[in-house]
């Protein structure tokens, strides 16, 4: 039986360590709760933001792609 903990940035006090994960953010790396990551669903927000970028550029490239086939 462990009694270590970790601080938790996300609730700003500290949890048992079984009960949280390392993350990675900005600021290095982190602990944070599973219960918070849970509630939330999103680890990074980030990482949403950059899928929706790499979605609009393949969207984008493939309307271009469809301009081209039209004027061949
Ligand atoms: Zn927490």
């Amino acid at each position: 039986m462990s009694a270590e903990t970790a601080y938790c940035y996300h609730c700003g006090k500290h949890h048992p360590i079984e009960e949280m994960r390392q993350v990675v953010t900005k600021g290095g790396k982190r602990w944070r709760c599973i219960k918070s990551i849970e509630a939330t669903k999103k680890p990074t927000s980030e990482r949403d933001a950059f899928g929706n970028t790499v979605t609009s550029i393949n969207r984008s490239l493939n309307q271009n792609r469809m301009k081209a086939q039209i004027k061949e």
